[in-house]
């Protein structure tokens, strides 16, 4: 299931996102601040990051610098139709944009054709200091490649992937 994160502080905003993109299938987690928004990033990861410009604590475009290393692909939720600030966003390195107020339908269209975009093109996974990717097999903590054998290097993207979820052990035998 991919997983969108949705940082908003009108949570009334971010709960119709919410209950939207759930009915479509996603897994959504709201943030109602900057901070709870760089939390979230640090702890998880994310297929998708719908992100509010004006936030208390820490704005948007500070987190969108934050996201980029983590190559996530985002959409900025604009207040107005401030073409300065959509361009801003932009050359920052977002994905897209949507100004507010909008239509929940073309948000969705929005997040979904993003998301069909990006595809498997980040086949990176984060998790606490070590980045895998999953296309070279290279598995580096705090920037350090570390030394895998395939067998760990399975179960390890296993243990990421599912981070959070109690997995059997028949589960990971027959797939790792
Ligand atoms: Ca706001």
């Amino acid at each position: 299931m991919q997983r969108i994160l949705i940082v908003e502080d009108e949570e009334a905003i971010a709960n119709l996102i919410n209950i939207n993109l759930t009915a479509e299938g996603y897994r959504c987690i709201c943030a109602y601040d900057g901070k709870m928004g760089a939390d979230y990033m640090e702890k998880e990861t994310f297929d998708l990051i719908l992100l509010d410009i004006m936030l208390p604590e820490i704005n948007g475009y500070e987190l969108l610098e934050y996201v980029k290393p983590i190559g996530t692909p985002v959409i900025f939720l604009t207040a107005k139709s401030d073409v300065a600030e959509r361009i801003k966003g932009l050359k920052l390195g977002a994905d897209d944009y949507i100004t507010k107020p909008f239509q929940i339908g073309e948000l969705s269209a929005r997040v979904e054709a993003l998301l069909r975009r990006y595809g498997n093109k980040n086949k990176k996974l984060f998790f606490s200091g070590v980045e895998i990717d999953t296309d070279s097999r290279i598995v580096r903590k705090d920037g350090k490649t570390v030394d895998l054998t395939v067998k760990e290097f399975d179960l390890l993207v296993e243990l990421i992937q599912n981070k959070n979820v109690a997995l059997y052990r028949e589960q990971l035998y027959r797939k790792v």
